[in-house]
C-alpha cells in the first residue's frame, strides 16, 4: 500500500511502468497519441472492482513524460480510495494530457482525446481536473458518452468545484472540532494555497464564517481579484510553510508536504483540496502525526467533486449530492478517532477503510 515517489530526476532508475512505485497494481495504463492534433495523453485505470474507473483529466505542461506518468498513476490510485471511502460504486482512474492548457488545448485535441476514452467502452469515465473546464467536457461528450461533469444544459451536473470546496470545508470543520474542540472557524487563521476553481469557493465559505484568511497563488491577477472580493490577506513573506496559522489548506497541486516543507509547517491542522498532498504518504503521514499536526486525508475531504459527477451516472438528486458531501464531516471524525485508537496516521486509517470496502467487494464477486 505504498505510493511514495522517487524524485522526478530519479524515476528513470526503475522499470518504466510496472516498476514505478506508484504503479501499485494498476489494471491498465493507456498511452494515447495523435500526430495530427499533437495529442499526448495517458489514461490510468487503477481498479474497477467497485465500478467503472472514474476520474478527471488534467492538462499540464509536465517537465517530462516520467513526471506525467507518475502523476497519472498517483492520481488514478487516489481515485480508487476516494470513491471507495465515499461509498460510491466507482473504481479509480485518471487521465493526463501533456501540454499547456492555455495554448495547446483546442476542440480537435479534446475530441481526439474523447475518442480514446470511447475506445475503452466505459471502463473509464472522464471529467474535468486542473486545466480543464466544463465546456471541454461538453466537447468530449460529442464523441463519447463516457464523460461526466458536462454542462447542466446538456443533462450534466456542471462544474464540480463548488461541491468539492464545500466538502473540503466540511472536512476542515471536522478537523477543527477534533483538534481545537470546536468546529467554529470564526477567528481561526487559515492559509489557502492556490485560489483556483476550488480554492476561491473555499475562501468564500471561510470568510463568510469569520475566519482570518491568507491566500497565495502563482497567478498575481487572481490573488488581487480574490483578495479584494473576500477581504482575504495576500501572502507576502518568503516562506509560506512557516506561516503562523491555525490551518493550512493546500489547494494547488500535490506533494506540497514533503521532506523540505514538513519541518517548517506550524499549522495544527492541514485540510485542503489538492490531490496527493503527501509526497510520501507513509513517511510524511507519520511525521505529521508525530508533530501533532492533524492531517485531513485529501482523498477523503476532496471527494465532493466526484460525488457530484457520480450523480450523473447514479441519477442522484442535488439534495442527495449535498447530503453525501456534508457527510464528509462525520466520516472525517470517524477516521480521526480510528487513527487515534490504533495509533496510526490519519492517512493510514483512511486507506484501511477504503481498501476494506474494495477487498470486501472483491470477495463478494469471487463467491458469486
Ligand atoms: P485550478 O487549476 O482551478 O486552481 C489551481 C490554482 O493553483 C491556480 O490558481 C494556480 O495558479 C494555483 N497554483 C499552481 N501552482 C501553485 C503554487 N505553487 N503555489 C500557489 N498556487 C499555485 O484547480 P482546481 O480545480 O481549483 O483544483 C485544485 C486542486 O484540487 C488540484 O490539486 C485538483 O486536483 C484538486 N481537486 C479538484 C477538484 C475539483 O472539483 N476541481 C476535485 C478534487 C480535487
Amino acid at each position: 500500500m505504498t505510493a511514495n515517489t522517487l524524485p522526478i530526476n530519479e524515476l528513470h532508475k526503475v522499470d518504466p511502468v510496472f516498476g514505478q512505485i506508484s504503479f501499485d497494481g494498476h489494471e491498465q495504463v493507456v498511452f494515447c497519441h495523435d500526430k495530427d492534433t499533437g495529442l499526448k495523453a495517458i489514461i490510468g485505470i487503477h481498479n474497477t472492482i467497485l465500478g467503472p474507473a472514474l476520474g478527471g483529466t488534467r492538462m499540464w505542461n509536465y517537465t517530462n513524460e516520467w513526471e506525467a506518468l507518475n502523476d497519472v498513476l498517483r492520481l488514478s490510485r487516489g481515485m480508487s480510495f476516494k470513491s471507495s471511502i465515499s461509498g460510491l460504486n466507482l473504481g479509480g482512474g485518471k487521465a493526463v494530457i501533456i501540454g499547456d492548457a492555455k495554448t495547446q488545448k483546442n476542440p480537435e485535441l479534446m475530441r481526439r482525446f474523447g475518442e480514446f476514452v470511447h475506445s475503452l467502452s466505459g471502463k473509464y469515465y472522464t471529467a474535468e481536473d486542473v486545466g480543464m473546464e466544463t465546456k471541454d467536457m461538453d466537447i468530449v461528450r460529442e464523441v463519447t458518452p463516457y464523460v461526466t461533469g458536462v454542462s447542466e444544459a446538456i443533462g450534466g451536473s456542471g462544474n464540480p468545484s463548488p461541491i468539492t470546496a464545500y466538502g473540503v470545508y466540511m472536512g476542515m470543520k471536522a478537523a477543527a472540532k477534533y483538534q481545537f474542540g470546536t468546529d467554529n472557524l470564526n477567528g481561526k487563521s487559515v492559509l489557502v494555497q492556490g485560489i483556483g476553481h476550488v480554492g476561491e469557493v473555499l475562501v468564500e465559505h471561510l470568510t463568510n464564517e469569520g475566519a482570518i484568511v491568507t491566500i497565495s497563488d502563482i497567478n498575481e491577477d487572481r490573488l488581487h481579484q480574490v483578495g479584494s472580493k473576500y477581504g482575504a490577506k495576500i501572502f507576502t513573506g518568503d516562506n509560506l510553510y512557516a506561516s503562523e496559522v491555525d490551518i493550512y489548506a493546500p489547494c494547488a497541486l500535490g506533494a506540497t508536504i514533503n521532506d523540505d516543507t514538513i519541518k517548517m509547517i506550524k499549522a495544527k491542522v492541514i485540510a485542503g483540496a489538492a490531490n496527493n498532498q503527501l509526497a510520501n504518504e507513509v513517511v510524511h503521514g507519520q511525521i505529521l502525526k508525530d508533530k501533532g499536526i492533524l492531517y485531513a486525508p485529501d482523498f477523503l475531504i476532496n471527494a465532493g467533486g466526484v460525488i457530484n459527477v457520480y450523480s450523473e451516472l447514479a441519477k442522484l438528486s442535488k439534495a442527495e449530492v449535498m447530503q453525501k458531501t456534508e457527510n464528509i464531516y462525520n466520516t472525517s471524525l470517524d477516521i480521526f478517532n480510528l487513527a487515534e485508537t490504533n495509533d496510526i496516521s490519519t492517512h493510514h486509517a483512511a486507506l484501511l477503510i477504503a481498501q476494506k470496502r474494495i477487498d470486501d467487494k472483491k470477495l463478494e464477486l469471487q463467491q458469486k
